[in-house]
Formats: structure tokens, sequence, C-alpha cells
């Protein structure tokens, strides 16, 4: 059986860069890219807030080069799942693609999150039907229709302007009176012409004709039930950290984001280490996912030459 000195799970920033440092500290790392290869950046165009690009930089483009980066330092990247982990004792054992087994001394997960939806009957009804997490993967379907976004966050809001730009008319349904999203995307949402704002809004139901999207039942705080029309639907509010496989072995606080010890990437486990949005419900950003990713890399090279 195969086994590693240091196995990396994921293929988003933290995982490529976690590859980087570890391959140029000698420790001939693996790495599992998972179900999206270049994570979750790959869901968007362009990155404007990544240091270094001033005219923002496309978001292919920047994880291609994380990628090809740690690969020029010799890091194997595999495409792969894992799909088991046992974590009992070390080495640690990872089954990928639920067939092959692979051993590893130290073990990062960079294994991201994945867009949270309602949990609607009628969601899972219409899903890819008109029900869609990811606007920059399915805008194209809704050029010159009408399409709603669920969320007031900046990934709601994100896709309501990637939206705008292609359908006729967008509606955000916004649960509070308020954005939790930054400032500026705010600001960008209500100065667009074709975005309208439903303000206090829960959807109770997502409406179809057995073939698709046809509309959204709303219900107002003031208990005001109405349905709008629309030939789309995305949701836009957070994410749920990609855990599962290692909560009966590392501690997870309760939406299930890896716990790790204060500033640094170790886990409640010795030799396992958490980078990116799978241990992060605050920041989320590449910047910060790629630096985590480096700890990750950096926490597994001390724990093996501590020989602990
Ligand atoms: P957030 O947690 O920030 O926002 C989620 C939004 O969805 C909130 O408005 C929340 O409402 C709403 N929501 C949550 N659950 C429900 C529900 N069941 N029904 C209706 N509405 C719901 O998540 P985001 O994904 O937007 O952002 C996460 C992080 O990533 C943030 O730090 C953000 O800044 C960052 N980000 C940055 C981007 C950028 O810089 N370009 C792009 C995308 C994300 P409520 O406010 O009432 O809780």
């Amino acid at each position: 059986m195969e086994k590693v000195r240091c196995l990396i799970l994921g293929g988003g920033p933290a995982g490529y860069t976690a590859a980087i440092y570890a391959s140029r500290a000698n420790l001939a790392p693996v790495l599992y890219e998972g179900l999206q290869p270049g994570g979750q950046l790959t869901t968007t165009t362009v990155v404007e807030n990544f240091p270094g690009f001033p005219g923002g930089v496309d978001a292919n483009t920047l994880m291609q080069g994380m990628r090809e980066q740690a690969v020029n330092f010799g890091a194997d990247i595999r495409t792969g799942v894992a799909t088991a982990a046992d974590l009992g004792k070390r080495p640690f054992r990872i089954t990928i693609d639920g067939s092959n087994e692979i051993q590893a001394d130290t073990l990062i997960i960079a294994t991201g999150a994945a867009a949270k939806y309602l949990g609607l009957e009628s969601e899972k009804k219409y899903m890819g039907m008109g029900v869609s997490a990811c606007a920059t993967c399915d805008g194209f379907f809704y050029r010159k229709k009408t399409v709603a976004v669920v969320g007031g966050g900046d990934t709601a809001c994100e896709e309501a302007l990637y939206l705008s730009g292609l359908a006729s008319k967008v509606y955000m349904i916004v649960r509070r009176d308020v954005f939790r999203a930054s400032k500026i995307m705010q600001e960008r949402v209500l100065k667009r012409e074709n975005i309208e704002v439903l303000w206090n809004c829960n959807t109770k139901e997502v409406l179809g004709d057995g073939f698709g999207v046809t509309g959204v039942r709303l219900l107002r705080k003031d208990g005001k039930e109405f349905d709008i029309a629309v030939d789309g639907f995305f949701l836009g509010i957070g994410h749920a950290p990609g855990s599962e496989l290692f909560a009966p072995w590392l501690e997870t606080d309760e939406a299930g984001f890896i716990v790790t010890d204060g500033f640094s990437s170790r886990t409640s486990l010795p030799g396992v280490f958490a980078a990116g949005d799978v241990r992060d419900k605050t920041y989320k950003q590449a910047i910060t996912a790629a630096a985590s990713g480096c700890m990750a890399a950096k926490d597994a090279e001390n724990f093996l030459i501590s020989g602990e």
C-alpha cells in the first residue's frame, strides 16, 4: 500500500499553497483535488481582491497558476475524491474514490466548503431545472429572463450583480431589512437598475410546472404571502464545510467547521492539520485560504521534524 509523508486533500487555494510549501520542504506531498479542482473560486469570474493583481485576475488563471507552481516544485497532484477516512492511528488511512487506500504520516485537510440550500422539497425537485447555487456556472441560461437570488451577503450580491448583466430582471430575496454584505457590494447592488431587493422575505416554496422553475412563493415578515414569477432561482446563503468524513475523529464546531489550535492549523488530532474554508467561517477569502495552506504545510513539517 502506498504511504506518503504528507497527504493533502483539496484543490483550492489552501490545498495548492500547502502543496507549494510542503514540496519546497521536501515532504514529497501528494494532493487529491476532490470534486472541484481549483476550488470554489472557479465558480466565480474575476477576482478583484487578491493582492498583486491591480486590474483583477481571472479566477481559473489564478488557480491554474497555483497548481502549476506546486507541480513545478515536485508536488504530486492527482484527480480523486476522499471517500473514507480512518484517523484512529498513525499512519492515517484515506480511501480515494471508494477503493484506493493511501497511508499518510501527516494529513492536511483543505476540503473547503460547499453552497448551502434552504432545504425545501421544491428546491430539491427543481435542482438543475432552474435551481442553482452558482450564477457564473448557470447564469448563461437566463439571458433576458427573470431570476431570483436568495441571501443578503457578499455571495448573494456578487451573484445578483453577475446575473444582472445577463438577465433582464433580478430579484434579491433578503430575510432581514439589511444586507450582511460589505458596503461596496451593497452600493453596487442598490445602484443596479434591474435588481430589485425584496426585504424581510423568506422563501416558502419554489414554484414550477414540472419541467422547470416558474416562480417563488414568498412570506414577508408582516405575514403577507405572495408569488413572483421567475425562470431561475439562485442560492447565495453561505456555505457548509467539507468536514463530514473527518468529524468522527476531530473536534468540529456546531456548524461542522474543524476547530484548530489558536492561530495554528493544528486540529485536535496530532498529525492532522486543517486549512482554508473547512476551518474558517469568518474570512473565507482566497488569500486567507492560501495563507492557512502555507501554515498547515509548515505545521506538518514541524510535526515530522519533531518526530512526535
Ligand atoms: P454570509 O454568511 O456572509 O451571508 C449569508 C447571507 O444569507 C446572509 O444575508 C444571511 O442572512 C442569508 N441567509 C442565511 N441562511 C438563510 C436562509 N436559510 N434563508 C434566507 N437567507 C439566509 O455568507 P456569504 O457566502 O455571502 O459570505 C461568506 C464570506 O465570504 C463573507 O466573509 C464574505 O465577505 C466572503 N465573500 C467575499 C466575496 C468577495 O469579497 N468578493 C464574495 C463572496 C463571499 P442574515 O444576514 O439574516 O443572517
